[in-house]
């Protein structure tokens, strides 16, 4: 296993912003360097994970064994002394969650076309013997091409004795759970999944759930009866299907086989739902290994042989990114030739590689460090970073409420694993629990034995170094209680605090860094809604320029050369020009400013924090006792067609409908 550093990542990957976060893991965008091709890298600590931790050796042992249109492929895995990386399939157009509240709710066609795309996933994952028990729409991510992909396995369950086995762990999300599972009964997963796919299924169709409540109780009541609205819009033919995937009693609910041809589905389709995987795994493909040979200067035997090994490293991950590019009808090109990978590996040529991914070999991978004339911090909490110190609490947050019901007591409690200990009965539901459901519940996933875990070693145990750490995500913090308004403008926070010289410098460093983290990120992150769109993206944008910088963590007294975002490229004189895309909130004014200024007046009224960059708010809510339990992102910008002020929304973490409960409360009350 590589010591507790980021060098075997770096080696391969550029690293880029936060794209996502759930409740495991950051996901951050990345590059590999010999195809090109951009790839999402989820980052989990260890120290973190706690109990959790075989959670994710079940999903990457899914997710090896899966390959399949619908489905995020899994490209290398990554673990150190404290942090395991999965480097997946980059899917650009974000979350469906998002995308159907961008447009209130779709038409019956659209849906239509990713319901078979939906069921083509699930038919295929259950023939895998897997059942995936956290369906919903953050979970289904949409590519370039905008088809549908299936992420985090995490609560995945693959009974031994197959898909009819019983399972007994109640897990996912309580809005999409069957009643068998609120209820605490055993279940069958394949079927508790058809149900989650009927709450999908309205989602869809109608922009909101069939089942909600803020109150658990009352929430779980309206599961195990069953019934739910039936909007005007919904064509009978809807109604009927979602009623035969709703149905209470599991047996007379509708399998994922007779889904395949269901005349719902079928409606304007010549064919059934085609399941089968149009990229089975095990297939080799001549192209990619001749271009591998030739980079790696060995025969095409032995790259065969390599590649064939399915190791998840290096090697795999190269393969299934040059396949990826020849199904896109792109070359099968390396970028560049490099060593073969194995032990010979020189650290003259770790050096050199690095200066070309201006990344450092820092020791547990989080301070920001200059190689080359680029800093990038890979911090797998920056965001975190710049508003609270970074502690086990905020690591826990997870995007949408987990739980689990003990099949131990007698009676039937849920357990938030994260805030408080039991939901009471008439008690609001937690908008947040922190955590999945702990594995030693969870009986299902036979294969994972105690021998298991030492497939991953612990995380080390905490160092002063990690306290520093702490000490350092410290450093942003400007609010009160009262307070929403965290100032990060430099006058500001150099008045506000310039007790000691020292003081005084560590603050204009961490600004300066809250600046990279924002200016320096700013055009990947902008690249992954805009590449959607075909927005114009302003070459400018990349990362130029030399400026002196420190880092903490390395004594104050230690200068390296790096970028000046702010000079060379922001803050931005006036708001970003873009395209109207799905997740831009037309308005119907025209200036920018006044916009802005009408969003920055409601946010405290909301209890919303933010962070202003120019155009740009960074928010967050925050539960009573200080857990930080939202994060999204506001930008004010000026719109092509027609030419009006719009506002760009982007959820990074806290639950999907909470977000747009909130989301759409801000803008209807700014009345833009
Ligand atoms: P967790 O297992 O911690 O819940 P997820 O796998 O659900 O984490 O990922 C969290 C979020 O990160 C997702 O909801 C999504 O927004 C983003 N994300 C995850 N995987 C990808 C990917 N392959 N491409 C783009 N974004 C991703």
């Amino acid at each position: 296993m590589p010591a507790d550093n980021t060098s075997e990542l770096l080696k391969h990957y550029e690293v880029y912003e936060t794209i996502g976060s759930g409740g495991f893991a950051k996901v951050k965008l990345g590059r590999h360097l010999l195809t090109g091709e951009k790839v999402a890298i989820k980052i989990m600590e260890k120290k973190d994970l706690g109990d959790d931790l075989p959670r994710v050796k079940i999903e990457i042992e899914a997710m090896k064994n899966l390959s399949h249109q619908h489905v995020c492929r899994l490209y290398h895995v990554i673990e150190t002394s404290s942090k395991i990386y999965m480097v997946l399939e980059y899917c650009p157009g974000g979350e469906l969650f998002d995308y159907i509240i961008a447009k209130d709710r779709l038409s019956e066609e659209e849906t239509r076309v990713f319901f078979r795309q939906i069921v083509s996933a699930l038919a295929y994952v259950h023939s895998q013997g897997y059942a995936h028990r956290d369906l919903k729409p953050e979970n289904l991510l949409i590519d370039e091409d905008h088809n549908l992909k299936l992420i985090d396995f995490g609560l995945c369950a693959k009974p031994k004795g197959g898909m009819g086995y019983e399972l007994l762990t109640c897990c996912g999300s309580p809005a999409y759970a069957a009643p068998e599972l609120i209820q605490g009964k055993a279940y069958i997963g394949s079927e508790a999944d058809v149900w989650s796919m009927g709450v999908l299924l309205y989602a869809l169709l109608c922009g909101f759930l069939p089942f909600d409540d803020d109150n658990c109780m009352v929430l779980y009541r309206k599961i195990t009866r069953g019934t739910y609205s039936h909007p005007h819009w919904l064509s009978p033919g809807s109604i009927l299907l979602m009623n035969q995937m709703m149905q209470v009693d599991p047996k007379r609910r509708l399998t994922v086989k007779q889904l395949l041809d269901h005349p719902w589905v079928l409606k304007g389709y010549s064919t059934p739902v085609e399941w089968h995987s149009k990229h089975p795994l095990g297939h080799i493909d001549d192209d990619c290994i001749t271009e591998m040979a030739v980079a790696f200067k060995q025969s095409r035997q032995r790259t065969i042989k390599i590649v064939s090994e399915w190791k998840y490293d290096h090697m795999t991950a190269t393969y299934l990114l040059l396949l990826a590019k020849k199904r896109q009808g792109r070359p099968v090109r390396l970028r560049a030739e490099r060593p073969v990978l194995d032990s010979t590996y020189s650290p003259l040529q770790d050096i050199q590689l690095k200066k070309s991914l201006r990344f450092s070999e820092d020791d547990d991978g989080v301070h920001p460090v200059v190689l080359g004339s680029v800093v990038f911090p890979l911090d797998c909490c920056d965001d975190e970073n710049s508003w609270t110190p970074l502690t086990p609490k905020n690591t826990h947050t997870t995007n949408t409420p987990r739980m689990i019901l003990t099949s131990e007591t007698s009676e039937n409690r849920w357990y938030d694993l994260g805030q408080s200990p039991i939901i009471e009965r008439g008690k609001p539901c937690p908008q947040k629990p922190e955590r999945r459901e702990r594995t030693r519940e969870n009986k299902e996933n036979l294969s994972v034995n105690s021998s298991d875990r030492d497939v991953f070693a612990l995380p080390a145990p905490r160092t002063p170094m990690s306290s520093r750490k702490a000490t350092r995500s410290n450093r942003t913090v400007a609010t009160t209680p009262n307070n929403n308004i965290i100032n990060t403008s430099s006058d500001t926070n150099r008045g506000a605090a310039s007790a000691s010289k020292e003081m005084s410098r560590r603050r204009e460093m961490d600004q300066q860094q809250g600046e990279l983290d924002m200016l320096a990120f700013s055009p990947e992150r902008r690249s992954r809604s805009l590449d959607l769109a075909g927005c114009q993206v302003d070459s400018g944008q990349k990362r130029k320029g030399g400026k002196v910088f420190g880092s903490l963590e390395r004594g104050l007294d230690k200068v390296i050369t790096m970028l000046t975002p702010s000079k060379k490229r922001g803050p931005r004189d006036g708001p970003r020009k873009i395209k109207a895309q799905y997740n831009v909130t037309l308005t119907s004014h025209t200036n920018a400013e006044q916009v802005l200024n009408q969003i920055l007046s409601i946010l405290p009224e909301k209890n919303v924090d933010f962070i202003q960059k120019g155009y740009t708010l960074k928010c967050r809510t925050q539960s009573d006792f200080g857990k930080v339990t939202m994060q999204f992102e506001l930008e004010v910008c000026l719109l092509h067609k027609p030419e009006v002020v719009g506002i760009r929304r982007q959820r990074l973490k806290g639950d999907a409908w909470v977000y747009k409960h909130l989301v759409e409360d801000i803008l209807s009350t700014s009345s833009i």
